[in-house]
């Protein structure tokens, strides 16, 4: 809102990094009582109150999530959506039952871009390289070996796609699109799509 710089102040283990200043090395919970510490002898400590508010957990092991600004990969859903709201407006596609159009076109028209880079060990790898040397990203159907750029040394990005993403692409992957395979037409004809709730919770 005021464009202040975002700083990363965590390192991935959820240690403070030298963006946190003299708290550098500390676990956060640790700094946390620190920063207050610090705050008291400064005097800059108004009060300390109880807040209630939500904390994310994580699903496996109850860990206390952290917020991080970090770099992903995003799908530009404009362009996709545009046309999954035409042919609903045309009435090539229909809902049953009817009312779910409208919360479907509510959803696509404020669409928001999608973020399919997820930090994990298992999944399919984003086709995208980091030219060692030049700097250059590159994003390929087929592996690469080399910069097309400048010949140098490429390393593929660690991350993997979105479960939702793989999925997606699992029908295609395994019967032989972009060919018009007898496979695609018999099994993936498209023609009803049935889903849960909470699927397509738009
Ligand atoms: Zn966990
Ligand atoms: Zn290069």
């Amino acid at each position: 809102r005021h464009n202040l710089e975002s700083i990363v102040v965590m390192n991935n283990d959820a240690t403070m990094n030298e963006g946190a200043g003299k708290f550098n090395g500390m676990t956060r919970e640790e700094a946390r009582k620190q920063v207050v510490a610090e705050l008291k002898e400064l005097g800059l400590l108004e009060k300390i109150d109880d807040h209630d508010h939500a904390v994310g957990h994580c699903s496996r092991c109850n860990t206390i999530i952290e917020p991080m600004v970090s770099k992903q990969w995003f799908v530009d859903m404009k362009p996709l959506a545009e046309p999954a709201l035409k042919v609903v407006k045309d009435h090539e596609v229909e809902f049953v039952p009817e009312r779910f159009t409208k919360t479907y076109v509510n959803w696509l028209e404020n669409i928001r871009d999608w973020t399919i880079s997820r930090q994990l060990w298992w999944g399919h790898r984003i086709p995208a390289w980091y030219c060692d040397d030049c700097g250059e990203t590159i994003v390929s159907r087929e592996d690469i070996t080399e910069c097309p750029h400048c010949h140098g040394h490429v390393t593929q990005d660690p991350d993997v796609l979105d479960t939702w993403f793989s999925s997606g692409l699992w029908p295609f992957a395994t019967m032989g699109w972009p060919e018009q395979t007898p496979e695609l037409k018999q099994w993936y004809p498209t023609s009803v799509l049935v889903t849960g709730y909470d699927i397509i919770f738009f």
